[in-house]
């Protein structure tokens, strides 16, 4: 889960990160009203979009006064931030910049690591310094067991080649990010920008947090973090049924059971999309784990099927301990559960095989559900739904 600048900003303080007083509004009034609070000379009105390049689209304004920042508010909220629709905005305390330097920490799947990134040129986009001048960002591992400790710490900012006098104090707030990125279990910390004020402080002026779902158990306080407003509502819906869900921009639908084989599907799928017109390309991943119960088939169909992108949908079931009849049985309870709920049916194609796919083939022909094709395997599938969602356009 992404968290709003606001939210890791939150973060960022509970775990002693140097940050600047903020406070959200979701009115111009309600920003007047937050500049008044902070009573600064100076506050910075701050689109709350999960996106980052906010600044350059126009959605990071400074105020000087409290009418100022219910304009600039009213300026920025409703504003489109590539597609994502400002709805809060933050009134933060306006910074006194002297320097401007990046940091993120993040996981390194490939090395199976940590790694920190690290320059004294920050605010930039980072993806075109690493690209342009890559020496100007360090690059450090940090080992998962030990994380950034004081050696760690200095060990970054010696490679990112600060002034020997900032060393200390950035390397005291690096400590802090780590306790932020461990103690959250978060994926991704990423400051850009850290500033250096005038008064030669160290604060975190942009914060942008990746938590990991799956430690989430251990989180009770992130739930509140859920934002369901920025999430697509099919997901959201998904979620409340216990799916794995995850909304793609293609026009077939997918279900199968084992993320292994969904993302397999994926790419099979996309294959053989681009032997048709229009290239059809998966439109969600959904993974039914193990079970594939009717009720979990009736339900993962249901959401597919009011996914007004999709126009084709592929069951890829590979039986296993839940063997093929038991999933046929649930692709015929589940057709008749749609077809009491009216639903309409768009072409599925079925793909059975493993444990008992003899068995799982022949009920389904003997069903002879509506709009249900059979395919024996794989790729013939792939290529099938892919044809028939090209049709459709
Ligand atoms: P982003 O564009 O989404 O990364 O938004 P940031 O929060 O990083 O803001 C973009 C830029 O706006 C920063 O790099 C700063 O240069 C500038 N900025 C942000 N907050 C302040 C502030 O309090 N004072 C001043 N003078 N500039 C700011
Ligand atoms: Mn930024």
């Amino acid at each position: 889960m992404d968290l709003y600048e606001y939210q890791a900003r939150d973060l960022f303080e509970s775990h002693g990160v140097p940050v600047l007083r903020g406070i959200t509004a979701t009115t111009a009034a309600e920003a007047r009203q937050a500049a008044e609070d902070l009573g600064t000379p100076v506050v910075v009105v701050k689109a709350q979009v999960k996106t980052g390049g906010r600044g350059k689209a126009g959605g990071v304004k400074v105020a000087k006064s409290a009418e100022e920042a219910e304009a600039r508010a009213n300026d920025i909220l409703g504003m489109d931030i590539k597609g994502h629709t400002v709805r809060t905005v933050m009134i933060a305390e306006g910074a006194d910049i002297a320097e401007e330097y990046y940091f993120s920490l993040l996981l390194d799947r490939a090395n199976r690591s940590y790694l920190a990134m690290c320059s004294k040129e920050g605010g930039v986009e980072i993806e075109t310094l690493a690209e342009e001048r890559p020496e100007a960002l360090a690059r450090v591992e940090v080992d998962p067991l030990v994380g950034i400790d004081q050696a760690k710490a200095d060990e970054i900012v010696a490679a990112a080649g600060f002034d020997a006098e900032d060393q200390p104090k950035i390397a005291a707030v690096l400590i802090k990010l780590w306790d932020v990125y461990a103690g959250e279990d978060a994926t991704l910390v990423e400051v850009n920008p850290l500033i250096k004020t005038g008064a030669g402080d160290i604060v975190a002026l942009d914060g942008k947090v990746t938590l990991d779902d799956n430690a989430e158990f251990r989180h009770p306080d992130h739930v509140a973090l859920h934002d369901d407003q920025s999430t697509d509502p099919l997901e959201v819906k998904a979620k409340s049924l216990g799916l794995q869900y995850v909304k793609l921009d293609g026009n077939v639908g997918i279900i199968g059971n084992g993320a292994g084989l969904v993302m397999s599907t994926l790419d099979v799928v996309a294959y053989a999309g681009e032997e048709f017109p229009g290239s059809p390309k998966p439109a969600n991943f959904l993974d039914i784990g193990g079970g594939a119960s009717a009720e979990v088939m009736s339900n993962g169909l249901s959401i597919i099927f009011s996914d007004p992108a999709v126009q084709s949908v592929f069951v890829n079931v590979f039986g296993g301990i839940t063997a093929c009849d038991a999933v046929a049985n649930g692709i015929i309870q589940a057709f008749e559960l749609l077809g009491a709920q009216g639903a309409t049916h768009k072409p599925v194609v079925v793909r059975l095989d493993g444990n008992n796919a003899e068995l799982g083939r022949k009920m389904l022909d003997e069903a002879a559900l509506p709009n249900l094709e059979r395919v024996d395997t794989m790729d013939d599938a792939a290529r099938r739904v892919a044809e028939l969602a090209s049709r459709a356009n």
